[in-house]
């Protein structure tokens, strides 16, 4: 995977495929589509097949107050560690050579995982070294984003040796990933560069926490997350994931997200407070998972009216709506569309009004035939 402008991951192809690895990567590649079957479980318009649905936060408060919601990935995580289930976690933490950037870490111990709590709002590639991952002969649990998530699940339905490798998928809601020019636009706002931060961080430490960036000169400089996140970040967030229609992690075992407290008209609060994640059962195997750690004292839960869930992830649901109508105008214009199998999506367009659609519809064609940046 290589940075290509204005800062996102590609893959870059270094050796001849066969005519297998193209079949492969033409059945599991998640940018090219992604097929879901509900299997007997719930099967939600908006938000896929699940077991269960809680809300909760690790026990531990150093979890709690590090992670991105409420912790529970992290503590998940460590119980896995503890309890044997795997030998090592893959995930995401900041990159030591780029203070906006990521890397991925193999982490065998809680005080690892711990270090790598917190959402990371760049681009990502945790399974850029699966192969070798796999070559070791270790259990793996592994954390990342739903595309990372749908594109690990199907290569396990393809290989043995892959599905053995990583017995638990976790992953998180996922509204798009910015670029690291997403990431120098914060570092600005806050009247600095890259040249002059040493490190930083997206949010966490509190929830949602503020994005900090601690300067060479040994100050800090932060926003709040509504400024970061929602007045920077969104605005470079790549074309992909605005026709993603898997923002919520439907091939994961277990998913988490922010259980944002609503105001009166609905809308989600963004104040500080203690930490709370949405958390989603997507297997069996994951709801098993999820009672073993609250069993073991790593977690509470607490009971969730999943018809509260539209209300507390606004985003999430006006994208699942609008994604038939981009995808539509993408058809006309002859442009490259993912093929969705099962994820309801003209039921998802219902939801919303017809100029909604159609102002998307509008919307994406104009996007592509007047590219702004
Ligand atoms: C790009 C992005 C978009 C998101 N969009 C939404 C959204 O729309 N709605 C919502 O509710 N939540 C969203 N989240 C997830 C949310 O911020 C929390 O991660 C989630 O609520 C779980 O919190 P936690 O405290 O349980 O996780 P933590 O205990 O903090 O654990 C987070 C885990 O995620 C891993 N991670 C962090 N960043 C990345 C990354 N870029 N790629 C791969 N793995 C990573 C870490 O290694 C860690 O293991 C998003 C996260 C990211 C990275």
């Amino acid at each position: 995977m290589v940075v290509a402008a204005p800062g996102f991951l590609r893959p870059q192809q270094v050796a001849p495929l066969t005519p297998d690895d193209d079949a492969t990567i033409a059945a599991i590649c998640p940018g090219l589509g992604e097929r879901v079957t509900a299997e007997g479980r719930t099967d939600s318009v908006l938000w896929g097949p699940y077991v269960e649905m809680q809300t909760g936060w690790a026990t531990d408060p150093e979890v709690r107050f590090a992670g991105s919601s409420g912790g529970v990935l992290s503590a998940i995580l460590q119980y896995l560690l503890a309890a044997d289930h795997v030998d090592a976690v893959i995930q995401t933490t900041a990159s030591p050579d780029l203070a906006i950037g990521n890397a991925t870490v193999v982490s065998a111990d809680p005080a690892a995982v711990l270090f790598a709590a917190g959402s990371r709002y760049a681009p990502s590639a945790p399974l850029a070294h699966l192969t070798a991952m796999v070559a070791e002969g270790k259990r793996f649990a592994f954390v990342g984003k739903p595309c990372d998530a749908a594109a690990l699940r199907a290569l396990c339905g393809r290989d043995r040796k892959v599905a053995a490798a990583f017995p638990v998928i976790l992953s998180f809601f996922c509204a798009g990933v910015p670029s690291h020019a997403g990431g120098k636009a914060v570092l600005a706002a806050l009247g600095t560069d890259l040249d002059q931060t040493e490190r930083f961080r997206f949010r966490g430490n509190g929830w949602p926490g503020r994005a900090v960036a601690l300067l060479k000169d040994g100050t800090e400089r932060s926003m709040s997350y509504h400024d970061s996140w929602g007045k920077i970040l969104t605005n470079y967030i790549q074309h992909r994931c605005k026709i993603c229609a898997d923002g919520s992690g439907m091939a994961a075992d277990i998913v988490c997200a922010d259980a944002w407290e609503s105001d009166d008209a609905g809308y989600p609060l963004f104040e500080e407070a203690p930490g709370s994640s949405l958390i989603v059962a997507r297997t069996v195997l994951g709801a098993a998972l999820i009672a073993a750690t609250e069993a073991h004292g790593h977690i509470e839960t607490a009971a969730f009216d999943v018809s509260q869930l539209a209300a507390m992830q606004p985003g999430q649901r006006w994208r699942r709506g609008v994604v038939l109508s981009r995808l539509a105008a993408l058809r006309l214009l002859r442009r490259p569309v993912p093929r969705y199998d099962g994820l309801h999506l003209w039921a998802a367009a219902r939801q919303n009004s017809l100029s909604q659609n159609l102002k998307n519809f509008l919307g994406m064609l104009r996007r592509i035939l007047r590219p702004s940046r």
